[in-house]
């Protein structure tokens, strides 16, 4: 179960090889979220060789990372912190990941010869491709709660094209840029509370209302955060909007 006197407990994966396009500034949003409601907030690491208690946070974060540094990582991801992912999903913890991490959740991501091994929790496949970089920025709807569509916009950049199987769901729907592949109109996967987007941007600081719902899903939480004056995230949301031509 969460520590609910404690706050929010955060775990980042690997901060120091993967947190390119502002992972480290998501953190600090849902650190600043939390504390201006008087909800305790903390954030551990793991890097590579460290074991993870699958009980030891409420959300897990996998950056954005170059494939050189995904390839370290994909190997620990396996080969140590593969099963304490399964059993944190399992039990209801929220993982986020985002584009180099997300392109690390599924079956594989293969690189011209090499195929690295993904973490399993999605069936998902990524593939570098050798076709220009998928760049810009770029907008989803995203429908957390049934029936209830909303707007995330953020920036994307990779190499690498993401396919979601049969057994998953997209994340988002995209509205403009590319997604997951720039072909099938999906952006993003989501099963349950794990998700894996390839919107950096930040993701979080421009759109405040999802690292609420993160927040509260990851403390699981019934009655909803007290609102905060989000004018300049709301204008942050708004220029992310409007730079992505929506
Ligand atoms: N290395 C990956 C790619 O280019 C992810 C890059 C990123 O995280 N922005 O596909």
């Amino acid at each position: 179960m969460p520590d609910r006197s404690g706050g929010l407990r955060v775990c980042a994966l690997y901060p120091d090889l993967m947190n390119i396009y502002a992972d480290r500034g998501n953190l600090l949003l849902l650190e600043r979220r939390c504390q201006w409601r008087g909800i305790g907030f903390t954030v551990t690491a793991s890097g590579l060789g460290d074991p993870l208690d699958p009980d030891g946070a409420d959300l897990f974060y996998i950056g954005g990372g170059q494939d050189r540094d995904q390839k370290l990582c994909a190997l620990d991801l396996a080969e140590v912190k593969r099963d304490a992912l399964h059993e944190a999903a399992a039990r209801g913890a929220v993982i986020l990941a985002v584009c180099g991490g997300y392109q690390l959740l599924g079956h594989s991501y293969e690189l011209g010869e090499e195929t690295l091994p993904g973490v399993g929790l999605v069936d998902l496949v990524t593939v570098r491709s050798d076709e220009p970089r998928l760049i810009g920025n770029v907008a989803i709807e995203v429908e957390l709660e049934p029936g209830v569509g909303r707007v995330l916009a953020g920036f994307e950049n990779h190499g690498g094209r993401t396919h979601i199987g049969p057994d998953a769901i997209p994340f988002g729907r995209v509205l403009r840029g590319h997604g997951n592949n720039g072909t099938d109109g999906y952006e993003g996967v989501r099963q349950g509370n794990v998700l894996g987007t390839y919107l950096h941007g930040p993701l979080l600081p421009k759109n405040a209302w999802f690292a609420d719902w993160l927040i509260q899903t990851a403390l699981r939480r019934s009655e909803p955060l007290e609102p905060l004056d989000d004018r300049l995230e709301g204008a942050a949301h708004a220029e992310a909007r409007r730079a992505a031509g929506l």
